[in-house]
């Protein structure tokens, strides 16, 4: 303890330590001996009361040894009341001594009485004392600083532990208050008032400053005791400043750390993992989607995909992995614009929440130039049909997934006919002209699901998946029709056309095979005149196309 500050009950050791030693030594009250003036009294009784029969007892001696009986003395008297008189002398003589005997024991009776009594006091102070030790000692050993002080602040006790964080040492503590350590006036007030209205207050986060003039942060809780018929007020102090320390230092790289994220060139957002709703955008990801960063929070990460299931997929592989990396998926710009991502989302569990981030990378213009390649590296520049690699490549796909699927595949291979002459007459850029022509047509009038590939200076191949040779034929004819009815423009019209070779595909047969059974059926209607289709295995059946001899005398180009 620092200074003064008397402490209640501490005045009550002294006087009874020794009494109180004995009194627990043997766990019973202890009675004291007679004190002197009562033993005096009661040897001066007993001395009395002897002496007074042993008078007795001589007179009757006396009496006898002259020959009487002490009561024929009395007999000598004539007066009765004389003999009265000396009768009650007798007796009082005889009893003098049992009254002083009597008389003395109910003196030493409630000597003792006393005596007993003031034994239980001096224990049951006793007591109190050794319970006063013990909290003293408790409250010594406790490892937070507390304090006792009056309910106007100044101090009346405070443990060690409050010695050393108020820095009181050599400080009397009744010139210390309390309320002086709150380093904000305003605050002390507020707690004053608390304290008063409540009786209480619990775990008070807040700085202090000791004497000695160093803050430090506390756990702060207080109340108001009852003793000794005042009521003072109880404080204890936990320094959590090391606690504090590493809570600023983590809370300064949470907001480092949130501002570099929230600084950095990737698109970041964070959502709740269970309701999907979006939680945290970076400034770059509302600058990617095109809205505010408050425009987006709350609303369901799913929208901002194009595709929902897709974003369900991602979400049920990421409870699965519990993380994805580069990850190419197609999102939503607040213009309704699909945009590429590559995206790197892991699931993150944080507290209670389990929320998914996820950071994108824009490759919407890398996608266009791997695209752009592919496109390149699988079409023809001049009429953009496939070159005949990626032909190929689409044939045998196509060929294998229809005979897995059970459905019929057919192959045309189309010429255009006395394509040289056309070259010769016209020059190699009208003829450019109506190969271009020619690929417009056929992709006009072909399905999503059909190919057209160049494979020669002025062959093309033609695959229709789920066309069988007859419906393939029908759309040759088609091509045919169309193709030799409209002249190419740009210049003098130029009439051309083209002649087609029609085969099934056989599931399971190699493409060479149907090629070549295709280009025997192209050989046949070239050699039928050309401007026709013609199916394999049937070259005979040529399909003659309406009116297409009337046209020979309209710009045709002859063999
Ligand atoms: P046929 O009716 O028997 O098919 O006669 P053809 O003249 O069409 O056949 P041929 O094989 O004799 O001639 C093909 C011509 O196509 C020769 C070539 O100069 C021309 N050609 C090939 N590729 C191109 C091209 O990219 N542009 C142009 N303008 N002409 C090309
Ligand atoms: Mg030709
Ligand atoms: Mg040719």
């Amino acid at each position: 303890m620092g200074g003064g500050g008397g402490c209640a009950g501490k005045d009550l050791t002294k006087d009874t330590e020794t009494a109180g030693r004995e009194a627990t030594a043997n766990g019973t009250h202890a009675v004291p001996r007679m004190s002197a003036p009562q033993r005096l009294m009661w040897r001066a009784a007993l001395a009395l009361a002897v002496l007074i029969s042993a008078s007795a007892l001589a007179l009757a001696g006396v009496l006898l040894a002259q020959g009487e009986a002490p009561l024929s003395l009395l007999a000598r008297f004539d007066d009765a009341t004389l003999r009265h008189a000396g009768l009650a002398a007798i007796g009082a003589l005889a009893l003098l001594p049992l009254s002083f005997l009597a008389a003395a024991w109910l003196v030493v009776l409630r000597e003792r009485r006393q005596a007993e009594a003031l034994a239980l006091l001096r224990d049951n102070r006793e007591a109190l004392r050794l319970s006063r030790d013990q909290m003293r000692r408790v409250f010594a050993s406790l490892p937070v600083a507390y304090v006792l002080a009056h309910t106007d602040g100044r101090l009346v006790k405070a443990n060690p532990q409050a010695v050393a964080l108020f820095g009181l040492k050599g400080r009397p503590l009744d010139e210390v208050n309390i309320f002086d350590f709150t380093e904000d006036d305003d605050f002390s007030e507020e707690l004053r008032g608390y304290l008063a209205d409540a009786g209480r207050i619990e775990n008070f986060e807040i700085t202090m400053k000791g004497l000695d003039g160093r803050t430090f942060w506390v756990l702060y809780s207080a109340a108001q005791v009852e003793m000794d018929g005042e009521t003072l007020l109880f404080a204890a102090f936990s320094d959590i400043t090391e606690r504090k320390r590493v809570e600023q230092a983590l809370q300064k790289n949470e907001t480092a750390l949130r501002a570099i994220i929230d600084a950095s060139p990737v698109p970041v957002v964070l959502s709740n993992h269970a309701s999907g709703a979006v939680v945290y955008v970076n400034q770059a990801a509302a600058k990617f989607f095109g809205r505010g960063g408050a425009e987006l929070i709350g609303r369901n990460a799913s929208d901002l995909w194009e595709s929902a299931e897709h974003y369900a997929g991602l979400l049920a592989e990421l409870g699965v992995r519990g993380h994805i990396e580069d990850r190419e998926v197609r999102l939503i710009r607040a213009d309704g614009r699909p945009c590429w991502v590559q995206t790197s989302t892991t699931v993150l569990r944080l507290q209670d929440d389990t929320l998914v981030y996820a950071a994108f990378t824009d490759i919407t213009e890398r996608k266009r130039k791997e695209n752009e390649l592919h496109r390149l590296a699988t079409t023809d520049p001049l009429t953009g049909a496939l070159n005949r690699r990626a032909f190929t490549e689409r044939a045998v796909t196509e060929g294998e997934r229809a005979r897995r699927g059970g459905y019929p595949v057919a192959l045309v291979i189309c010429d255009l006919d006395h394509f040289k002459a056309i070259n010769d007459t016209y020059g190699h850029a009208r003829g450019d002209a109506v190969l271009k022509r020619f690929t417009a047509i056929v992709q006009e009038l072909i399905r999503p699901s059909d190919a057209l590939g160049r494979i020669g200076g002025e062959e093309f191949a033609l695959l229709l998946p789920g066309s069988d040779a007859d419906a393939a034929a029908r759309v040759a004819e088609r091509v045919r029709a169309r193709f030799a009815a409209e002249p190419v423009a740009g210049g003098e019209p130029i009439f051309a056309t083209a002649s087609f070779g029609v085969s099934a595909w056989p599931h399971g047969l190699q493409l060479d095979a149907v090629l070549q059974a295709a280009d025997a059926a192209l050989y046949a209607a070239k050699a039928a005149g050309r401007d026709c289709v013609r199916l394999a295995g049937a070259e005979e059946t040529k399909i003659v196309p309406i009116g297409s001899a009337s046209r020979n005398g309209r710009g045709r180009l002859a063999p």
